[in-house]
């Protein structure tokens, strides 16, 4: 059973039912090749036939031509070879052209690369210029004014993938009255959504993509309109007429057709109205599961099957990890790596502020979607907003139920600490870095926590914006040193002999150890203390710069665990004798977990992926089976009790198994001999059979 809910429609769609009996049709009856002159062929010609003269019909081609090829990233390319060979030749017959290749700042990728590509391989030399948006992401008509006469080809988009902006056809086309500018419009988003009558307008190149409309992959179509320059991008046996050869592609052309003819009888999609409603419906849920969540789209400009948002401090890759593992399949509005993701583009142009470019997501449908799937995504969406509520990573009005232990924040490149007690709320936070100020004071004011203590490694660090942050929450009495420890406390005896400052916590003591050569860095130990004193079996965790590790050894124990201020690479913890790891053996298939596990049944299932990701999960990868929630933020304080343990094997998973194999690394470097990664994660997971 499949509980997915793809909301990820500007992207690729899934086949539409009767384009894949088309297709299927065309690869099992009639399978023949429409360049053949006999029956089977002629068979195959009629499909072709059928779907280009819908294709004309629907998009209003008129005398122009209308070709297949394998996408809009080939139309477009074709579209600028056209266009900039007809320019070549001009220039060489000494006639004028323009000295600009104009391009809208919010195109697809394809554009500016391909102008770029094809003036440099035609050794054209014009300048590539981007026409500036607005903060609503319309096409600046007064800047196209400005450059049109000098503007040779000029390339705008009918609606962008990211915001489903539409773009004002007629007002550019006014602009470039007079010009002799060549102009594309990428209609990729269009098909389906907007209204087109090619031949009536200026438009001299229109490229189009059958997946974003329910065709399979691998098929397009370009528009060229009569008169305009083209020149072939593939040339051989001649086929669509010699404008695009290569025997076609007869199952996306049929597919293709269905989806076509489907659009022209107007029986299968959704109208405006109503997806405009089911838009609505979706924003009216966000903005209630995720208080603050701004739309980065103007509703009334956009088409209606694309929403673009950001919530106050949540990163975009937080967002599609809650909604993934909801099994609502949403886009990031930006490239994103791991922990920062990269600003959007277009909603930079847009010039939104950072944190709505690089927090973005975008979630769209397409018109074939109906109100059941609309209804059970409004209910995912409630069901993540209560998962981030949980997690506190959005404001709640209910305290969640306070955490406790070790807690690691940024799992990249540097890291703050925090150390939590449950039974007293208050907690010690050990160098907080800039960037974690807000999501420590929101998660501190969520769970109700006094923080006794905000010390870092380093003197003079930055730990004011977050004592300033903290408010009420932060114990303003106690008088600090350089690193923010306080002047007032307790003192316990360390293995060897030292009689150092400590604050209780709870059971524990975090105690504070100057180290360094200079003895200008500090480390601190947390342990359980016995009679007044900590001794080195007592230490499970220091905290420190890596320079100071070396001068742990006297008052910690083999089986410590080194909490790093820095951890570029994802070492979470280490030892002081790390154990060398391969990374195959650490890792599992799928397809062997059943048998693994069935061959240690004590083996414990743990699933890494972060609190809310956890709480957002419909339905569990292994029903039936326990499996434990251990986040990489928790994985150090975990990791200790493992050591400890008698060792039992340790299978992690995640995801997609990037965040997964981290763990499984970490534990074999501390030694844990049997810790492995599921490769692939919940993702590629094979369901395994109920546990007995
Ligand atoms: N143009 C736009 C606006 C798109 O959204 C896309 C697809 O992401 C393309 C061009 C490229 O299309 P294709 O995947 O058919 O090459």
């Amino acid at each position: 059973m499949t509980t997915e809910i793809y909301l990820d429609s500007n992207a690729t769609s899934v086949v539409l039912p009767a384009a894949l009996a088309a297709a299927t049709d065309a690869m099992g009856q009639r399978y023949g090749n429409p360049s053949s002159t006999h029956a089977t062929g002629l068979q195959a010609k009629a499909i072709l036939d059928q779907a280009r003269a819908c294709a004309m019909r629907l998009l209003g081609v008129g005398q122009g031509r209308l070709m297949f090829n394998s996408g809009a990233t080939e139309g477009i390319q074709t579209a600028v070879l056209s266009a900039l060979v007809a320019l070549r030749e001009r220039r060489d017959a000494g006639q004028p052209i323009g000295t600009l290749l104009v391009y809208g700042a919010t195109e697809h990728k394809a554009v500016p690369e391909s102008l770029a590509h094809w003036n440099r391989l035609l050794g054209l030399n014009l300048t590539l210029h981007k026409l500036p948006v607005d903060h609503e992401g319309a096409h600046s008509l007064q800047a196209l004014r400005a450059i049109a006469p000098q503007a040779a080809m000029v390339c705008t988009m009918a609606a962008n993938n990211e915001t489903g902006v539409i773009s004002d056809l007629a007002g550019i086309a006014a602009a470039l009255a007079g010009s002799q500018a060549l102009w594309m419009v990428d209609c990729v988003q269009a098909l389906g959504k907007l209204k087109l009558d090619l031949a009536a307008t200026r438009i001299d190149y229109a490229p189009f993509s059958g997946h974003k409309l329910y065709a399979p992959k691998g098929i397009g179509m370009l528009y060229v309109r009569a008169g305009a320059p083209f020149t072939p991008l593939i040339m051989g046996g001649g086929q669509e007429g010699g404008q695009r050869s290569g025997t076609e592609n007869m199952a996306g052309i049929a597919a293709l057709g269905a989806v076509l003819a489907a659009l022209e009888r107007g029986d299968t999609f959704r109208s405006t109205a109503e997806l405009c409603g089911f838009r609505a419906r979706l924003a009216d849920s966000l903005r209630a599961a995720l208080p603050g969540v701004v739309f980065n789209n103007p509703f009334d400009k956009a088409l209606p099957t694309t929403l673009n948002f950001a919530v106050p401090g949540l990163s975009s890759r937080e967002l599609m990890d809650v909604f993934d593992a909801a099994d609502v399949r949403v886009s990031a509005g930006s490239a994103c790596s791991s922990s920062k993701a990269a600003p959007s583009y277009v909603l930079d142009a847009m010039g939104l502020p950072l944190w709505r470019s690089a927090g973005a997501i975008r979630m769209s449908f397409g018109p074939l979607v109906d109100a059941a799937v609309i209804a059970a995504a409004c209910a995912r969406i409630e069901r993540c907003g209560a998962a981030l509520r949980a997690a506190c990573l959005i404001p709640s009005e209910r305290c969640s139920a306070p955490h406790d232990g070790l807690l690691q924040l940024g799992v990249e490149g540097a890291c703050s600490w925090m150390v939590l007690d449950a039974d007293s709320r208050s907690c010690i936070v050990i160098d907080p870095l800039p960037d974690h100020v807000a999501r420590i004071e929101s998660y501190v004011r969520c769970q109700n926590y006094q923080v006794q203590a905000v010390v870092s490694t380093l003197p003079n660090a930055g730990r004011a914006m977050l004592v300033e942050a903290l408010g009420r929450h932060f114990n303003r009495h106690a008088e600090a040193d350089d690193y923010g420890w306080p002047r007032q406390g307790v003192r316990i005896a360390l293995a060897n002999g030292a009689r150092v400052p400590a604050l209780q916590l709870g059971a524990q003591v975090l105690a504070c150890l100057p180290c360094g050569t200079g003895q200008e860095l500090r480390a601190y130990l947390l342990g359980v203390p016995h009679d007044g004193a900590l001794p080195a079996a007592a230490v499970r965790f220091a905290f420190s710069a890596r320079p100071a590790q070396q001068g742990l050894a006297p008052v910690s124990a083999g089986h410590t665990l080194l909490c790093p201020t820095r951890d570029e690479h994802n070492q979470f913890c280490t030892i002081a004798e790390p154990v060398a790891t391969q990374a195959a053996e650490a890792q599992l298939d799928s397809a062997a977990l059943a048998a693994f596990l069935h061959a240690h049944p004590d083996a414990l299932l743990i699933d890494v992926r972060e609190p809310h990701e956890f709480a957002a999960t419909v339905a569990p990868a292994w029903a039936g089976r326990s499996v434990h929630s251990v986040p990489l933020s928790r994985l150090a304080e975990h990791a200790s009790a493992w050591l400890h343990a008698e060792p039992t094997p340790l299978v992690f998973f995640c995801r997609s198994g990037n965040r997964s194999l981290k763990a499984a690394h970490c534990l074999r470097r501390l030694g844990h001999p049997q810790a492995y990664s599921l490769n692939g994660g919940v993702a590629l997971a094979a369901p395994l059979p109920l546990a007995a």
